[in-house]
This record gives C-alpha cells, structure tokens and sequence, in this order.
C-alpha cells in the first residue's frame, strides 16, 4: 500500500470517527460500525459480538442486513470459538484460514450459508475488560491482514465499546428508575390503606374511651387518660400520614375561605398550652393589630402551624422560650416560630421537609414523630401558593418561616397605600 493509499485511509477513519459521535441511534450506530469495518479493512462482512451474562456466551449485537434473519438469534460459546478466544483472551486474533484452526465454531456459517476464509477479531474493552468482539471476515482477493488492519479495527471497537458500555448503563438506570419508582407505588399504596384502615377503629377506641372516663369513677382515671392520651397520638401520626398520601396523590383539595391568622394562631396555640407549661416553656405570640386575613383553608393552614409549634415546644429545653409572630410583608402574611431549643445541624438542614427525615436515628431519639410533620406543613403550605423554610443554628435554637399570599382585597388595599 503506497503511502498515499495510507493517509487517505486514516483520512477516512478520522472522518468516520467523527460522524460516529453524532451518530445518537444505538443500532444504527453498531450498523455503521460494522460497515465502515468492512470498508476500511476491504473485507467481505464484519460483525459486532456482546457478551450475554446470563448465557455466558456471545450473541450478535450488529451483523450485515442480508445475514440479520439467519444469524441473529445464533449463540457463540467462549469455548471452541475464534470471537469466543477473542473475548477470553482480551487480545485481537488473525486467522488466514479458518479451516485449519479448532477454534473455528462453523455453526454461524451453516446458518447464513456463508463461507468464512481469513478472520480478523479484536475485543471490545471497557478499562481493560472484554465487553464484546468486532470481527471483520474475508479480506478481499484472499489478501492477509495486515498490522495496520488491526489498528483500525481496534479503533472503531474502541468506540462500540464505549457506546454500548453508555447503553448498558443507560438501560440500567432505566431500570433503577423503573423499580424506585415501583417501590414507590407500593410505599404510597401501604401508607394509603393502613392509614385509612386505622382511622375507623381509632375513632371507636377514642370515642369509647371518652365515654368511660366520664361515666367511671376517679379510681381508674389515670388509667382512661393514658389510653386517650395515647390514642390521639396515635390519630396525629394517621393524620399526617392520610395528608401526605392526600397530597402526593393529588386527592388533596383547598377549600378557599378568608381565614384570619392571628385568629387561627391563637387558635392553634391553646392546644399547647399544657405541654409548654409542663416543660416550664414559655409560649408566647405577637399576632399585630391588624387583622391578617388569607384566602385558603383554615383547617390545613392550622394543621402546618402547628406541626411547627409542635416541633419547637418538643425540640426546645426547660425554661426555654417559643414564640409565634405574623406580621404583613408585601403581598403576604409571614408567620415565624421562633424556639431557642436544641437547633438543627446544618448538615441536616437541607433536608429537614423530606418525608421521613429525622434528624437524631430513630434507634436513639429520645422524642416520638416519624419524619412526617414537616413534609406535611410544607405540603399545605404550598398548596396555598406559599413557601416554607427553616434557619437554625445547632444549640441555639431554630426559625421556621411560612410565607402566605394575602386575600386579594387586603393586598390590593396595602398595594393603594404604599402606591399614595
Ligand atoms: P417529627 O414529626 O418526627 O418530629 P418533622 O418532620 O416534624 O418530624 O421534623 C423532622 C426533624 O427536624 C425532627 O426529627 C427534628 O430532628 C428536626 N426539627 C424539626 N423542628 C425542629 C426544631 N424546632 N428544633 C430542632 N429540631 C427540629
């Protein structure tokens, strides 16, 4: 081959390699592997082998048209076989007359009806390892290949490995994916039954409960108190958990009234009142003069607060201060609740309002919950087109934030007095 025969050859794997990479198809990309293979190395056929793990043979990935319906569902094993050896041995082979080799594994050529004479195979590698073989077959005029035949079909393997090393993966996060989003399902349908499945028995042994403590006499009270006390527990965390599965699937509805907060703060704050007491907790609130009213649903507006005000009572020490404000900004209400307690890491942080997340393990944590409460108040809240956060500084305390759109009224009357 003349020199100039050379560079124009190597003019075409360059021009070759660089189409490749705009190739995206898989399959048409292997097709023309095959054929700029069988060109640039003037040989009859070439064809694209993949290691099958679960066969642990060698299928064919890509191989001519004309031979695709014979051959394509034909195995090679490792064993007896020139691509097998190939594979196995994560070296390039030429062979200049099959006939004459043991490895030759004759099947594939019965199959096509074709005849192999000379054979040139190099592997597919992947950091070293085989993933598959590119083999070119009978160089034309009974020609040998040469060094520089080898080269350029380790060039072109070097590529196929590279795409379908990108296609497994890609296939493999597919499927990752596919079955996260399973377990997924079947999370979200668990929590769907088991949650509406124990709210009717829940309700009886509340209901049944608050009847006994009235009518029994002083004797067994404490028993009686222990039982509501705990069955309400019990209830908060199935709330939480039908709210959550109420939202994700979509069943969750705003029913829109003017709800005015500091109403609905005050509100809320009573039902804690004892528990702040009996841990020596201050519970205080500044709730403006003014009447803050939002257009939303007082019921999951009251059921996000106090998720938070449930947090920074359980999360703040003896003697420690919780305190709740609103206060107008622009367009919004904004409520703060503000504990000095034991403040949150800031590693942890940013993943507070994720279902299920707890900052101390649940193996050591000295306080109840399952992770929900906070997922659950930001769920209510954006459903009313607000937003949520959180700043804290670990020993020193924590500052949950909600941001509320103001009724459409009040806004537009603020909006008048600070255009005046
Ligand atoms: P849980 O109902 O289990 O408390 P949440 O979703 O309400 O779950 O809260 C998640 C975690 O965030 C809690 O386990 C707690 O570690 C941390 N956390 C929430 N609020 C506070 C707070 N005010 N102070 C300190 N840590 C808090």
């Amino acid at each position: 081959m003349t020199v100039n025969e050379r560079v124009q050859r190597l003019e075409r794997l360059l021009e070759v390699a660089r189409n490749l990479s705009t190739e995206l198809d898989y399959d048409t990309f292997l097709q023309s592997i095959i054929s700029v293979a069988s060109e640039l190395t003037s040989s009859e056929v070439a064809s694209i082998l993949e290691y099958d793990e679960a066969g642990n043979q060698l299928r064919f990935a890509a191989v001519p048209w004309f031979h695709r319906s014979a051959i394509q569902g034909v195995r090679v094993p490792l064993d007896e076989s020139i691509a097998g050896w190939v594979y196995r041995h994560a070296k390039p082979l030429v062979i200049q007359d099959v006939k004459g080799d043991e490895r030759y594994y004759s099947e594939v050529d019965n199959a096509a009806e074709f005849q192999t004479h000379s054979i040139l195979a190099v592997p597919l590698l992947i950091k070293g390892q085989p993933v598959g073989v590119l083999e070119a077959v009978n160089k034309t005029n009974r020609a040998h290949y040469t060094g520089e035949d080898v080269t350029i079909l380790e060039t072109l393997a070097s590529q196929s490995a590279l795409v379908m090393h990108n296609a497994a993966l890609q296939e493999r996060a597919e499927r990752i994916c596919d079955e996260i989003a399973r377990l997924d399902q079947m999370k979200n349908d668990f929590i769907s039954i088991a949650s509406h499945e124990l709210r009717t028995p829940l309700g009886l042994i509340l209901g049944h409960s608050t009847f006994l403590r009235e009518v029994i006499g002083e004797q067994h009270r404490d028993q009686l108190d222990t039982i509501i006390r705990n069955a309400a527990r019990l209830k908060e965390i199935i709330e939480n958990l039908s709210n959550m599965d109420n939202f994700e699937s979509g069943a969750a509805r705003i029913r829109r009234r003017r709800v005015s907060i500091p109403r609905l703060v005050e509100e809320v704050i009573v039902s804690f009142q004892n528990d702040a007491y009996r841990s020596q907790i201050s519970l205080h609130t500044d709730v403006g003069q003014d009447n803050l009213l939002v257009e939303g649903d007082a019921g999951k507006i009251a059921i996000a607060l106090s998720n938070l005000v449930k947090n920074a009572v359980t999360f703040t020490r003896e003697g420690g201060h919780v305190f709740i404000a609103a206060e107008p900004i622009p367009g919004y209400v904004k409520v703060s609740v503000i504990d000095d307690g034991i403040g949150i890491p800031s590693e942890d942080l940013p993943h507070i309002f994720e279902r299920f997340y707890q900052v101390e393990s649940h193996l050591t944590r000295r306080h109840g919950g399952m992770g929900l409460g906070l997922s659950v108040a930001k769920a209510m809240i954006e459903m009313h087109g607000g937003r949520i956060w959180a700043e804290s500084a670990e020993g020193k305390g924590s500052r949950f934030i909600f941001l509320l759109p103001l009724d459409s009224a009040q806004a537009d009357a603020a909006q008048r007095v600070f255009d005046a």
